[in-house]
């Protein structure tokens, strides 16, 4: 026997989908550095951008900012955007700077910003050119985090599909877990495979350069983030495949995308069972705690960070919520399958957004909480209604056993506090 396979749920994979094109509420991917910076310890990220976008990368990361941090803007000024400057002149010369004074980057981001994608800095050759004149102690690679062109968590996307077409070959069969997690909660997830015997296992981002990432034909891939449509796509065309799961938000979704793995392994029911039981049944305690305040309440998933549908499921699921209306950016049918396939049938699934019409939808429902952009909680709230913001749940360790309480918690947090509100205003 196995490992279990995937439990059943009403579904609403087949469901129709409202498709919004219109004005949207949403942090651009530069956002994605604020993270990704930590995560890997011998890269920089440097935005070339405005001042804007330094402003942005500051405020979102004031706390973190420490003696040499490990991202920084290199600034257009108003001669670059009028066209009377070189732009790429000007960041040779930043670039070979920054890397005389800081000889422990070994990776080097080149961000595109609004700015420079409106006056068209190529920032592909940009970076094909620093990488031979720095190669090999040095690799430069680009992505863009415009506002333009990325919603906040598709700069990490678009970071790490950067990342795959340069990723040695490799013959071997490996796992490749997909997506940044904090370090703790990383090590907590590859305990666990490791304890079921499965191996070896490789990261991207790895925190190092040199760490043994590597991918080919026989790699197996899965993802631990929602919103890697992008790095889906590019590992693809490197030949690996991928292992389709619900995500591993909630002792449901944990177990179900460990028993994925553990499934294509060859992992015995018996020893996934010993693995398993024991954090399964602390994370199945800590949700409870949780679910009694969330239980029977509605919830409105406004699109974000495209944690939206497994988010839904999770609540749905484990918490005893009525998701009303579940959107998200983007919508990957063997990305977000699994997980739609669980969400109980009920809710409008809508991918995209016109922020008018949705928040009409909003004020109409009128749901009990609502998970939302900064920029849109405060008038929500304004009106009554219970938001959370869904750049808290990017920011906060949320996946796996250890963290399935704490995820529940950050649902409920807001509805203690207005219940609390309530019983001091009688
Ligand atoms: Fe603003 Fe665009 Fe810079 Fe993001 S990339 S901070 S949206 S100007």
């Amino acid at each position: 026997m196995t490992a279990p396979g995937l439990p059943s749920g009403g579904g609403c994979r087949t469901a129709p989908v409202i498709k919004e094109r219109g004005q949207r509420e949403v942090f651009c991917g530069l956002t994605g550095i604020v993270w990704l910076h930590r995560k890997m310890q011998d890269a920089f990220f440097l935005v070339v951008g405005s001042r804007t976008c330094a402003h942005l990368l500051q405020a979102a990361a004031g706390v973190m900012i420490f003696a040499e941090p490990r991202f920084g803007t290199a600034i257009l000024e108003e001669g670059d955007l009028a066209g009377m400057a070189d732009a790429h002149e000007e960041l040779d010369r930043e670039v070979a700077k920054l890397l005389s004074r800081r000889p422990d980057i070994r990776q080097l981001f080149l961000v595109g910003s609004c700015p420079s994608e409106v006056i068209k800095i190529d920032l592909s050759k940009a970076a094909e050119r620093l990488s031979q004149r720095f190669a090999p102690r040095v690799r430069v690679l680009n992505y863009s985090g415009s506002g333009i062109e990325t919603t906040f968590t598709e700069g990490e996307d678009a970071c790490l599909a950067s990342m795959v077409p340069v990723l040695p070959r490799t013959e071997a069969r490996e796992l490749l877990v997909v997506g940044a997690l904090p370090d703790v909660v990383e090590d907590q997830m590859v305990g666990l495979l490791e304890a079921m015997g499965i191996g070896p296992i490789r990261l991207l981002p790895a925190r190092r350069i040199d760490d043994e990432t590597a991918v080919g034909p026989n790699t197996v891939f899965a993802l631990a983030q929602p919103f890697l449509g992008e790095t889906h796509a590019a590992l693809l065309r490197r030949g690996a495949r991928h292992l389709a799961a619900p995500f591993p938000f909630g002792e449901e979704g944990t177990t179900a995308w460990l028993a994925a793995i553990a499934r294509e392994f060859g992992v015995d029911a018996e020893t996934f069972e010993r693995v398993t039981a024991a954090p399964r049944a602390r994370a199945r305690k800590a949700v409870a705690a949780a679910a009694r305040t969330l239980s029977g309440k509605t919830v409105f998933f406004l699109p974000d960070s495209q944690l939206e549908i497994p988010l839904a499921r999770f609540l749905a699921r484990e918490c005893g919520m009525t998701p009303v209306e579940v959107a998200s950016p983007y919508i990957h049918d063997a990305i977000h399958g699994p997980d739609l396939d669980l969400l109980p049938a009920g809710p409008r699934i809508a991918e995209g957004q016109d922020v008018d019409l949705q928040l009409d939808r909003v004020r109409a429902d009128r749901p009990d909480l609502t998970v939302c952009g900064l920029g849109l909680a405060n008038p929500l709230e304004a009106e009554g209604l219970s938001t959370k913001w869904a750049i808290e749940l990017v920011f906060t360790p949320v996946h796996f056993y250890e963290q399935a309480g704490d995820l529940a918690a950050l649902f409920a947090r807001p509805l203690r506090r207005k219940a609390l509100l309530k019983l001091e205003a009688a």
